[in-house]
């Protein structure tokens, strides 16, 4: 078999391994001339760390990881505690760039093949032909369609709709360790809720910086990207009245930047004859629940998974669609509501939201990271073999 995949992030590049590991060609085409992500935080949980470790990447990853170990809800003023849970070994956070780095580096490792520089301007998913900017043509058994959440193959080849600006903007940054605020476990994964906003900072693991992200309900329009700077000015105005030490840690971060946060329903089906959506291109989300990468990693394990076990390629893809769609769409309307619920403004409502996060916190949170693929990919198997 031959598979060809457009995009390596963290989808395209963690599909490229699992199946490069299994002995399957892949060639993986890549827009950019070099793959790199830019240096921002993210964090992976245990539905997505464990299958990482089953694909033998979580040793390393986990090494250049930080381990928070805890995380904490605060009041956005006084940083008092509303709620805290502990985390456990397979709750990572990280730094973008090392965890592609890891992943780039285990697929060539597995022998899979990178091409930079190689737009996919349109494919033919009857033949599973890539065409590119430069005119030549690629013919594969399998395209996976990584492109992310602007996916333009997405668009051409499969129903659905436009990506929509939620009126949220996140702004983010980076900053030493040293200027978390010095409050105790102010080094875990920390979470204020404000009044329609909300923050989250957490070391990242690598050179002592912390990563923060401050969501502001604004439905002025900003771009989806990692790379639009914000200024300062605009940033003190949105969180007036937070917490000094946490606005001057925001303050030490060089730049800032300002990222308009989209989102795109699910497809009806994520296959179209030898074409497959997988991670954002398929279903991104609101970010609140930290989700879009763990779930890029879940659709690569599972299709690869899939792969190994039918050899009807047909009937693998249809199983991966019922699994996937599914999950996905549940996990992208959670996504939405926790938005609703960090975002709350309303003064009357804010107890009962904090009342709320004291009580059952730890069970939504627990909910969430137990989703073991294995088992819903075995029963599955069962049923539909
Ligand atoms: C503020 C914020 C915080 C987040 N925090 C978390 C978190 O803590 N945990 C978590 O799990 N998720 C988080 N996410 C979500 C996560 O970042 C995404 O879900 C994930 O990065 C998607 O990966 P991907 O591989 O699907 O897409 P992308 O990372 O977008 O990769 C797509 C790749 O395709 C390439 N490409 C595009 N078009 C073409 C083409 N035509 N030809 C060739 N190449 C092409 C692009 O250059 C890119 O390299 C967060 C998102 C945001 C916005």
């Amino acid at each position: 078999m031959r598979v060809g995949i457009v995009g390596a992030g963290i989808a395209g590049l963690t599909a490229g391994y699992a199946l490069s590991k299994q002995g399957i060609e892949v060639n993986l085409f890549e827009r950019s001339d070099s793959i790199t992500e830019f240096g921002a935080g993210i964090t992976l949980s245990k539905n997505a760390t464990i299958l990482l470790g089953d694909l033998g990447l979580l040793d390393s990853i986990a090494d250049i990881g930080f381990h928070p170990g805890k995380s904490f809800i605060r009041d956005y003023k006084k940083c008092n505690v509303i709620n805290s849970m502990e985390l456990d070994d397979n709750f990572l956070t990280l730094d973008r760039r090392d965890l592609v780095e890891q992943l780039d580096l285990r697929f060539k490792e597995a022998k899979g093949i990178i091409h930079t520089n190689k737009e996919v301007t349109s494919i033919n998913p009857s033949t599973g032909t890539l065409s590119f900017a430069n005119h030549q043509d690629e013919t594969c058994d399998l395209v996976l369609v990584c492109d992310g959440i602007r996916s333009s193959l997405r668009d051409s080849n499969f129903e659905g709709q436009e990506p929509r600006f939620t009126n949220y903007i996140a702004w983010r940054g980076m900053t030493q360790i040293t200027r978390l605020p010095k409050f105790e476990d102010s080094d875990k994964v920390n979470v204020y809720y404000g009044p329609g906003s909300h923050w989250v900072h957490y070391p990242t693991g690598r050179d002592e910086m912390v990563n923060f992200v401050a969501i502001e309900k604004n439905p002025k329009w900003s771009e989806e990207s990692w790379k639009v700077e914000g200024a300062k000015t605009d940033f003190l105005k949105s969180f007036e009245g937070w917490n000094d030490d946490l606005i001057s840690m925001a303050m030490s971060s060089e730049r800032l930047y300002k990222w308009g946060i989209f989102e795109r329903p699910l497809p009806k089906t994520l296959y179209n004859g030898r074409a497959i959506l997988l991670g954002d291109a398929a279903h991104p989300m609101v970010p609140f629940l930290g989700q879009g990468g763990c779930l890029a990693i879940e659709d690569a394990y599972c299709l690869s998974a899939l792969i190994n076990q039918i050899t009807d390629l047909e009937k693998a893809l249809s199983i991966f669609d019922e699994m996937r769609n599914n999950r996905s769409r549940w996990i992208q309307k959670r996504s939405r509501l926790q938005g609703s619920f960090n975002h709350i403004s309303n003064p009357l409502l804010i107890p009962i939201r904090n009342i709320f996060a004291k009580t059952f916190m730890k069970k939504s949170v627990q909910n969430l990271h137990s989703y073991n693929l294995n088992e819903e990919l075995s029963l599955k198997l069962q049923s539909r073999l």
